[in-house]
């Protein structure tokens, strides 16, 4: 089928997310892990290519020259339009990497201006005068500001992409939104006249996002979190480029044990963990003793525990104990040490038979996914917004995984998401 759009993201549960809002509309979505080091296939019957990047947090070379081989991939499948896909809080560290990827794309893909729109309401991220609101707080008061790797130390969305990018930033305000596409086409053709290539869009409710994809439907490159792509489906539809899909969807079905895999330390996670480690079996993982004696003690546990029962390994904890984790090993070695454990654990559980895998953190998914040697997901029910159950096949045999970013979900989403593959 021919690709009507080609989406990259910056981290494994945001191609998630990305892919379940695209899903929603029925049409259907193929979700890769990295590049694919092979040509699309031309049978696929999927119209939506979403590729899973793991660059949030990468040296800017290393993260624009993996966007770049995406890029690549997807305009060699057929596609024309893109979408770059960031996290609905803006993470990214203060070199960055959202607005050099976008810089890069544009220059590929011949887009004289982008978009830029993280806001996600249904899931309480707003964007108002510029300022990214989590629920009813700005970004920086929010627990994002003791995010382990990407603390958010600003809310002004303005403020955050001016130093990441070459070209001029401009604001479309809830003001101009509030007007309809008309009026939001004709500040976007304004700004572009006084050279503003990259513009931050005002988002608080559905309706500005219905409104900002139709204005922007037609640009060759739309940037944001995947609550304004998900609307750009219907607008497909409408304009004949896709037929309204069939949305009744077989899933396949997943025998086996279960487990949660839990590297995030994000307010929401802990409040998950406390909430499933009250009537299940728990392990938790100190940074510091991994970074001594591996995950040995961590397996044998998994060991001795029955396969079909709920159980948890988590590293998630409060900031002021990641805080001392990472004064003793450093930022980037705690998250490795944490994210190599969980990995090793994974590939254990494979191989105990599990083969329902619930994993919260965004790094943390893209490391147990690399690890279990994934690179194709179909994408199922969601949970929660923007968390779907996927599937894949691992060695021949069916798994379910559910990859979980760190603030999405309510407090029994461990619960909930196992519940929701036995209705499924
Ligand atoms: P989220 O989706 O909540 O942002 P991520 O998995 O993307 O979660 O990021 C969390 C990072 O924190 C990972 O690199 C993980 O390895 C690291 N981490 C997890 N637990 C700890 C801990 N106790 N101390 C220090 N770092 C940790």
């Amino acid at each position: 089928m021919a690709l009507l759009l080609g989406c990259i993201a910056d981290d494994f549960t945001g191609a998630t997310d990305l892919a379940a809002l695209l899903s929603r509309s029925g049409l259907p979505v193929s979700l890769r892990i990295g590049v694919p080091p092979t040509k699309r296939d031309e049978s696929d019957a999927s119209v939506i290519e979403v590729i899973a990047l793991k660059c949030r947090t990468s040296p800017v070379q290393s993260a624009v020259e993996q966007a770049r081989q995406a890029l690549d991939w997807l305009k060699d499948a057929g596609a024309t339009r893109f979408f770059w896909k960031y996290c609905s809080t803006f993470d990214s560290t203060s070199e960055g990497n959202i607005g050099p990827i976008a810089e890069m794309l544009m220059a590929q893909t011949g887009a004289e201006q982008t978009i830029y729109c993280p806001a996600f309401p249904e899931n309480g991220r707003n964007i108002f005068m510029g300022h990214l609101f989590v629920g009813e707080q700005l970004l920086a008061e929010s627990p994002m500001k003791d995010h382990p790797l990407t603390p958010m130390r600003d809310s002004s969305l303005v403020r955050l992409l001016s130093p990441q990018v070459r070209g001029k930033v401009g604001l479309a305000s809830r003001v101009v939104v509030s007007e309809g596409p008309a009026a939001l086409k004709a500040r976007l053709e304004r700004f572009k006249e006084d050279d503003v290539q990259h513009v931050i869009v005002d988002a608080i409710c559905d309706d500005d996002l219905r409104t900002i994809a139709a204005a922007t439907v037609d640009m060759p490159l739309l940037t944001g979190g995947s609550a304004i792509a998900g609307q750009l489906p219907r607008l497909y539809v409408e304009q004949g480029l896709a037929t309204a899909p069939d949305t009744h969807k077989l899933l396949p079905h997943v025998g086996g044990g279960q487990i949660v895999l839990s590297g995030s330390c994000s307010a929401m996670t802990r409040r998950q963990v406390a909430d499933y480690t009250a009537h299940s079996a728990g392990l938790k993982l100190d940074p510091i003793n991994l970074s001594k004696q591996g995950s040995a003690a961590a397996c044998l546990w998994l060991r001795q525990q029955p396969a079909d029962t709920g159980k948890i390994i988590y590293a998630t904890a409060e900031p002021a104990d990641v805080h001392q984790a990472q004064e003793r090993l450093g930022r980037e070695e705690a998250g490795q040490v944490v994210e190599e454990a969980l990995s090793e654990i994974a590939r254990e559980a494979f191989q105990r038979g599990i083969r329902r895998f619930v994993v919260a953190g965004g790094e943390t998914s893209g490391a147990i996914t690399q690890a279990l040697g994934i690179t194709h997901l179909t994408i199922g029910p969601e949970i929660a917004p923007g968390v779907p159950w996927t599937f894949t096949e691992v060695d021949g045999e069916m798994i379910a995984l559910a990859l979980k970013s760190g603030n999405f979900g309510s407090e029994t989403f461990f619960t909930d998401a196992f519940a929701r593959l036995e209705e499924a």
